[in-house]
């Protein structure tokens, strides 16, 4: 693995810093209007859809300077890099993998001027780890899918535009079942769409139940052909999991907790100065090292050519037993305030959603079992 930055990369260390100095929202949290302005200053620069080729209107980065973007990013604490992160993350890109022309035409466009809104229609009410069991079905009538069902833990499906939609058209149950799974892009304002909200335990509202009741979708709306969607979904989640920011989210979390060790008292002391703290605090800051190197090592791999493929489900898995260590740690340091104190609590109570979503741990440790250690299958 080489360490080194080329000069042009460098060059675009220093234009992300300069982009950052002018651009970066003064609120931590951003408002609003500052999170609109963020968003346009981006796609000027082209940087909502980095890493999307160019000839599909995205700015053709290579993947050594989305690792930089992102890094840069991150310690200067930025919003995110564009507000339709399912959208840009991974539905442009299977668009643009999978797509006609007529469909890149009409989504690409909207994607990267920041126009639309995607969600993305996976999980169902008892199908969630095991996503090829998924049974929301499409049956072809004629030019259209008629689509009866229903998913659940569909984030922003509220907001959302379209639906990144995995339906059943395979009724043959000796067949494979991942042979038999379609993916839809779905406008969210059909007839037969029923959107029901599900509270979260943090107050905030971003997941939904959504219903298909007869639903009549067009079928130029399939993306791939019909029977494709795992082949779809294989691609589009290790976009989600791709794993290369994970540590730098994860360093900015560590600065917080070292400041929160600095202003927290044990025994009349600064937490920080306690050595079991000291250790906690030195042991995360080993484990987002490793990270950041494991983060490396896919990204050369993936500069060789070979697709990223499973090893992301090592960081995947690294961070969710990190989020759980961390937000303990702050509990502890908090003691009884942690009940009452505003930002820690929120976190404490909703950082689960990130170690399940996109695949639990186990699910991660069955990919690093069979797929990278070459273990019996579960
Ligand atoms: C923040 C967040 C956002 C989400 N957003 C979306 C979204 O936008 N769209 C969407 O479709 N879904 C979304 N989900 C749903 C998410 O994909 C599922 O919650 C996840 O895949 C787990 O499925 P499940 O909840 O049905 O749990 P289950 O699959 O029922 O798992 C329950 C437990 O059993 C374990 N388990 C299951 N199977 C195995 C196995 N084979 N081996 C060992 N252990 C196993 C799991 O690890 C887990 O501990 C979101 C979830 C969260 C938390």
């Amino acid at each position: 693995m080489d360490f080194h930055f080329t000069e042009a990369e460098q060059a675009f260390r220093a234009e992300v810093r300069a982009f950052l100095d002018e651009h970066l929202p003064e609120n931590d949290p951003p408002t609003e209007t500052e999170i609109e302005r963020w968003n346009h200053a981006l796609g000027e620069k082209g940087w909502l859809g980095f890493h999307w080729p160019k000839e599909h209107g995205g700015y053709g980065g290579t993947l050594i300077e989305q690792f930089i973007l992102k890094e840069e990013c991150s310690a200067r604490r930025a919003p995110p890099l564009g507000s339709d992160f399912m959208g840009l993350t991974w539905v442009g890109p299977s668009i643009i993998m999978h797509g006609t022309k007529e469909q890149q035409g009409e989504f690409l466009p909207e994607l990267l001027a920041g126009d639309s809104v995607w969600c993305t229609g996976y999980s169902e009410p008892d199908i969630g780890s095991d996503l090829a069991g998924l049974q929301c079905r499409a049956v072809r009538d004629g030019d259209e899918y008629v689509v009866n069902g229903s998913k659940i833990w569909t984030t922003l499906a509220h907001k959302a535009k379209y639906i990144f939609l995995m339906v059943r058209t395979e009724s043959d149950a000796s067949k494979s079942k991942y042979k038999g799974i379609t993916c839809l892009l779905t406008p969210m304002d059909l007839p037969g769409i029923e959107v029901r909200p599900i509270p979260a335990l943090t107050g905030v509202h971003s997941f939904n139940q959504v219903f298909f009741n007869d639903v009549r979708v067009p079928v130029e709306s399939r993306l791939g052909e019909e029977g494709q969607g795992w082949m779809v979904v294989v691609r589009a989640l290790a976009n989600e999991r791709s794993g290369i920011s994970e540590a730098t989210e994860k360093r900015r979390h560590l600065d917080d907790l070292i400041e929160l060790a600095q202003t927290t008292e044990r025994k009349g002391r600064p937490a920080l100065e306690d050595p079991s703290v000291r250790r906690s605090l030195a042991g995360f800051q080993a484990k987002i090292s490793a990270m950041r190197l494991n983060g490396m090592r896919y990204l050369t791999k993936q500069l060789r050519g070979e697709p990223a493929g499973t090893e992301t489900s090592v960081n995947k898995l690294l961070r969710g037993q990190l989020e759980h260590d961390m937000w303990n740690l702050s509990n502890g340091l908090l003691g009884s305030h942690a009940q009452a104190e505003g930002r820690w609590q929120l976190g404490s109570l909703g950082y689960h959603g990130t170690v399940i979503g996109g695949g639990t741990p186990n699910i991660q440790r069955n990919i690093i079992g069979e797929r990278i250690l070459g273990l019996p299958k579960d």
